[in-house]
């Protein structure tokens, strides 16, 4: 096998380029055997609707894995090939999908929980591997495993460092980054880090919601009590000594990639509205550049489209901590019963479908009538950017089967126009 070049540095980044082709066509055979669907496939070839006696699934146009994710999995799969006699670690999640995530521990990969990353990193050598998942991680984080002189496998998505590359040019120009995200998540953590800027005297202030917009639009606009405005945003969602009577002078918008567009552009919205009715209809102290990525918004436009067709219930499939799919609930709910199920075991029986309620922030249980009916029922799936295919495929195989159609029925209607092998 082709060894890739490692790096002889100590302590500078040690990042290493694991996609030989060798490696990459063993890792294409197992990434394909964990996660691939000949049936989804199938059925995304006959345009998405797949009806098999009174029952009929209609697939989003686009759902499930991105390119950021393929790659992500691809480089933490030839890690773990390159480097079968080293340990290698992983920072947290490499995605938002428990099914990854386990496959990736079976593996032998370490992930190293997101509350213990610096205590646990300091205690890595040389020999070890660092994986760096999709979301990035924080600089200050990058810089100890740097100190440690590990080797780096980085999978940090292109569309996120776009916005770290804005961000930074924000905090350049001495404006600071308002990013409307997740603080807590790990890509908006490391996007924050950068908007501190390449000297680290940047700025940044985390939004999440429009009540949390509307309160700093307020004091852009008339000021306010500073101590109230620094209770209200907690420290990681604002840069150490934010003074909002200082930082909102000049601002610029980010987001964190995954975010409802449609929200994203209202707070651009009124972000600026705030800063020319402070400044008499002078733009000049705000910018904005939006950071959603490709394919957030397809998986968003796809769910509106599919929307337009009648359907009884709405499955999204997905990790609970993901926030592109809790983005595709969101726009689900508002128009017909919306379940945001890990995987094809939450629909337990006809009966009873456990999903994550996204205004409790917890699994709960619910009663599906429709889909316990012995009437015909559309169902709609669609998924985010981080599940497999083959996890669509059991919740389908799952759904047909609790309506009482068996499996051969199923997979005769599948080779009907296109050719599954199970
Ligand atoms: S959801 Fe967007 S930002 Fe995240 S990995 Fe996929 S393409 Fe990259």
């Amino acid at each position: 096998m082709t060894t890739p070049t490692i790096p002889d540095t100590p302590a500078a980044s040690r990042r290493v380029n694991v996609r030989t082709p060798e490696v990459m066509d063993r890792v294409q055979a197992q990434v394909e055997e964990h996660y691939r669907s000949p049936l989804v496939e199938t059925i995304r070839e006959r345009g998405g609707v797949f009806t098999v006696g009174n029952t009929t699934l209609r697939l989003a146009r686009d759902f499930g894995f991105c390119y950021g994710v393929e790659r992500a999995i691809d480089l933490a799969y030839a890690a773990r090939k390159v480097f079968a006699d080293r340990r290698v670690f992983l920072l947290g999640e490499i995605i938002h999908n428990p099914e990854v995530n386990r496959q990736l521990a079976d593996m032998g990969v370490i992930s190293i929980p997101v509350g213990k990353h610096e205590q646990e990193v300091a205690k890595l050598t040389c020999e070890d591997v660092v994986i760096v998942p999709a979301f990035g991680a924080e600089t200050k984080l990058m810089d100890l495993i740097s100190s440690r002189g590990c080797l780096v496998v980085d999978t940090t998505c292109g569309d996120v460092m776009s916005v770290w590359k804005r961000v930074r040019g924000y905090a350049k120009q001495g404006f600071t980054s308002i990013i409307h995200g997740k603080a807590v998540h790990e890509e908006t953590r490391a996007t924050s880090s950068r908007a501190l800027g390449d000297d680290g005297t940047g700025h940044f202030l985390v939004v999440l919601t429009l009540a949390d917009v509307d309160y700093v639009c307020d004091y852009i606009r008339r000021g306010g009590d500073k101590a109230e405005f620094l209770k209200r945003f907690p420290s990681n969602a604002r840069s150490a000594g934010f003074d909002p009577e200082l930082h909102l002078r000049k601002v610029g918008v980010a987001n964190q990639t995954t975010m409802l567009k449609s929200e994203t552009e209202e707070i651009q919205r009124r972000v600026l509205k705030a800063i020319e009715d402070r400044d008499g209809g002078d733009r000049s102290n705000f910018q904005v550049f939006d950071t959603i990525c490709g394919a957030t918004q397809e998986r968003q436009d796809a769910l509106f489209d599919m929307l337009r067709h009648k359907m009884d219930l709405l499955l999204v499939v997905g990790g609970y901590n993901s926030s592109n799919t809790t983005h595709l609930v969101e726009i689900g709910e508002q128009r017909l019963p919306t379940f945001f199920i890990r995987d094809a075991g939450c629909i337990t029986s006809l009966e009873q479908i456990v999903h994550f309620d996204l205004h409790s922030k917890s699994e709960t249980t619910s009663y599906s009538a429709k889909l316990a009916g012995g009437e015909s029922v559309v169902v709609g799936i669609t998924a985010g950017a981080s599940c497999p295919n083959n996890l669509i495929e059991d919740t389908i195989r799952r759904v047909f089967k609790l309506r009482g159609i068996d499996e051969a029925a199923v997979m005769r209607a599948a080779t009907r126009q296109g050719s599954v092998s199970s």
